[in-house]
């Protein structure tokens, strides 16, 4: 049994739903106390009991602790039956959410499962319906199919939103490549309003304003629901993935300002050199674990601490923590130390095949060699990539900007010292098409110092 706490970092609902759906994903069974046990009003809300009811369908579980205001749950799952499943919140609580609670799941399915959900499709304090479709999504499909088939908004506080969506079996999944800065090429969005607001011209002012200053594509619609509401959603787009906010719009404040508002905070998530914003790096943990990877977010968030340790407890710990880089993969800066002809392009070639390589050998036609290769080696640092540095990098004062790159990007930092005999070097080296000239074996070996721990290095090995 896989036991959690709720009270860890964000300690809200996030745990719960992500326990859920990796318990009936995994078949493994999971006791949680203290469940949300950080908010003002802990235990399950509705949105946490239809969260849990949703799961407990897609593979029978047995639960204990089910009813609202509980702070202790016990969910042993069955096998996933594929299916058609419903949840109803009976609130405006975040329709969205219950995705977090189902769908790692549903991707596991042997069959096209439908799910039609109820509750608040555009509320606070959880993705807009239009974010989970243009920014989520459209990453999810990484690692199955899913599709909205139909929608309704549900605003606060009566909601009765409705979204039905099919996720089809997994083919093949494709890993995250989200670390390297995005180039946010265009922008769109939406502007969605109630029917009552449209005297007021809600979604044209909202969707007028925001085109203008961003020079964006912004759609607007009136919709039919049950309480009067307002939601802006803007959106940048990478080929790789898109960056949104969404804004709802509030009793007290003009269209104008609900849009200037979305404005200026899409603005600043895109001037961010990490590619992925706060709000889709949490919900981006689980995918990255199941489909592996790497992701640089803008905010290690509460909510992404906690869901890399419920993902942790279902999945084991495939995901490395480099502060503001997630990856699966290695990440490391290894720094070859040792005379020309030491054997060190042969050691990187057959040691570390996955390695970008960097030379300054590999440099040419650059009157700074060195500042060349260091903007080289940050470029991949930054993008998530392990690196070794393949010179000669005889003495500290060569390694120390490496050292301070590596701390720079989080990178553990390594030294491999090949440690051949003089004469062996020298001998290759004249062998070789073109020798280095002996002046400059001499400078390199004279400069020669072994690496060590004190200068900074994670770990010194040598050869
Ligand atoms: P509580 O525990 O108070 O009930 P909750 O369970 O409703 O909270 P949280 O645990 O806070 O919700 O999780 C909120 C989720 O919604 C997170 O995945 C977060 O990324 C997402 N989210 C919140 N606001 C936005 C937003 N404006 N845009 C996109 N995603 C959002």
């Amino acid at each position: 049994m896989v036991e959690l706490s709720g009270d860890i970092h964000e300690g809200g609902g996030q745990i719960l739903r992500t326990a859920l759906a990796l318990s009936a994903r995994t078949g493994q069974a999971f006791r949680l106390v203290r469940i949300r046990a950080g908010r003002a009003r802990p235990g399950l809300q509705a949105q946490h009991l239809a969260a849990v009811r949703l799961a407990a369908q897609l593979c029978g579980a047995r639960v204990q602790g089910d009813s609202l205001h509980s702070g202790q749950l016990i969910f042993e799952p069955g096998p996933l039956r594929p299916g058609l499943f419903s949840a109803d919140i009976g609130t405006a609580g975040s329709m969205t959410l219950l995705l977090q609670a189902s769908f790692w799941a549903l991707a596991a399915m042997p069959e096209s499962c439908e799910v039609e959900v109820r509750g608040g499709s555009d509320v606070q304090w959880a993705p807009p319906l239009d974010y989970l479709e243009h920014v989520t999504l459209p990453l999810y499909r990484q690692l199955a199919p899913i599709q909205s088939l139909q929608t309704t908004r549900g605003f606060f506080p009566k909601g009765q939103g409705r979204w039905r969506f099919r996720v089809s079996p997994s083919g093949l999944s494709r890993p995250l490549e989200l670390a390297a800065p995005a180039r946010w090429d265009s922008i769109r969005g939406k502007a969605v309003a109630g029917r009552d607001l449209a005297e007021r011209r809600v979604a044209e002012r909202l969707a007028e304003r925001a085109s203008a200053m961003l020079q964006a594509e912004v759609q607007m619609e009136y919709v039919r629901s049950a309480s009067q509401g307002a939601v802006l959603t803007l959106w940048a787009e990478d080929p790789r993935l898109n960056c949104g906010v969404g804004v709802l719009g509030e009793k007290g404040k003009s269209s104008e300002q609900v849009a200037d508002h979305a404005v200026e905070l899409l603005r600043a998530k895109m001037a961010r050199k990490e590619p992925v914003e706060e709000y889709l790096a949490d919900q981006l943990i689980p995918l990255l674990a199941l489909v592996g990877g790497k992701l640089r977010c803008q905010e290690l968030s509460p909510h992404c601490l906690a869901n890399l340790e419920v993902v942790s407890a279902f999945l084991g710990p495939r995901i490395r923590n480099y502060g503001s880089l997630l990856t699966t993969r290695p990440y490391e800066l290894v720094v070859l130390v040792g005379l020309q002809g030491a054997g060190k392009s042969s050691y990187a070639r057959s040691q570390l095949p996955q390695h970008r390589l960097v030379s300054k050998d590999l440099i040419r036609n650059n009157s700074n060699r060195q500042r060349r290769q260091l903007k080289l080696i940050e470029e991949w640092l930054q993008a998530g990539e392990p690196v070794v540095v393949d010179n000669t990098n005889p003495h500290p004062e060569d390694r120390l900007p490496l050292i301070e790159l590596a701390r720079r990007w989080n990178a553990p930092v390594r030294a491999v010292f090949l440690d051949t005999p003089r004469e062996l070097c020298w001998e290759r080296n004249a062998a070789r098409e073109q020798p280095v000239p002996e002046v400059g074996l001499k400078v390199v070996h004279s400069r020669l110092q072994a690496p060590s721990l004190e200068e900074g290095f994670d770990e010194v090995i040598r050869l």
